[in-house]
């Protein structure tokens, strides 16, 4: 699933190729993805507007559209989910399977694909208010963390999961995080001393920068397929290096080695979902 760096990473590749670009056609082939907007709203709105800028908060892509110069913007909110991928196709090529939305901007359309249709492009901003600090802004102290923390019982894997607590990050960098700072996912988020609660702060920015920076490096191509593009979700041309593969410490690696000690990483199921660790290096 594209977290934080990967939306971020996409929302930089996409927001020069968009910027000024008017909206020419909508074509929703999955009305789903725009929940619980009506195709009509969504197309009345979106329908001659312009594109004047992209963000991202948390996992969301923030599109800001507007209609008239001096209106005020519209956002449209756009999220990965697990398989949604987002970029521009010349109009002429042939869609997608699994396109979902297909918005033409001219010579180029944006699309919006998702295999499993988990995705979201919709007017709908309620999402955004429950978020909490962006990991990697200034809201998102020790101080404000350790207070949250101190306040749950859940293990700490799971709570780092929480959007609430901090925005943007999932599985995968909750687990690089933990090994990073040394922490068992399994321990009790309030029981995490304050030097611990430094030290994963700290990682957690580390990973999530580190990981952004990679993904800056490489380059983006929708024609790839989206089995084991991993990093990105948007495409990897066939016989391109796999990225995602070396740049992760634990995350996917059960059964190799440890990089720092070599003993062999775990695999454990934690609400639901894998989290990878070093017995060794993570016991506290
Ligand atoms: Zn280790």
């Amino acid at each position: 699933m594209p977290e934080l760096p990967e939306v971020e990473v996409l929302v930089r590749h996409l927001a020069p190729l968009l910027e000024g670009r008017t909206i020419r056609a909508v074509q929703v082939r999955r009305a789903k993805v725009l929940t619980p907007v009506s195709i009509r709203a969504f197309t009345r709105a979106l329908l001659g507007a312009r594109f004047c800028g992209l963000t991202r908060r948390g996992k969301y892509l923030l599109f800001a559209l507007r209609r008239a110069k001096r209106a005020k913007p519209r956002i449209l909110l756009g999220h990965l989910g697990m398989t949604g991928r987002m970029y521009l196709l010349p109009a002429k090529a042939p869609l997608p399977r699994h396109a979902a939305v297909i918005l033409n901007l001219g010579r180029e359309s944006f699309v919006f694909e998702d295999t499993r249709y988990f995705g979201r492009l919709t007017l709908d901003l309620r999402a955004l208010a429950k978020l909490g600090p962006e990991p990697l802004g200034p809201e998102f102290t020790v101080e404000r963390f350790a207070d949250a923390l101190s306040r749950s019982a859940q293990a700490i894997k799971v709570k780092l999961l929480d959007q609430s607590l901090l925005a943007g990050v999932g599985n995968i960098y909750a687990s690089e995080a933990l090994f990073r700072a040394g922490i068992a996912p399994t321990l009790p988020a309030r029981r995490l001393r304050q030097a611990q609660v430094k030290l994963l702060w700290r990682a957690i920015r580390e990973v999530l920068s580190e990981a952004i920076a990679c993904g800056s490096t490489v380059p983006l191509n929708y024609a790839g397929q989206g089995a084991r593009d991993g990093l990105f979700y948007f495409g990897r041309a066939p016989g391109t290096p796999d990225y995602y593969e070396e740049r992760l410490r634990v995350y996917d690696r059960a059964g190799r080695p440890c990089p720092r000690c070599g003993t062999v990483i775990r695999r454990r199921a934690q609400a639901a979902r894998s989290t990878f660790y070093c017995p060794r290096c993570q016991r506290a």
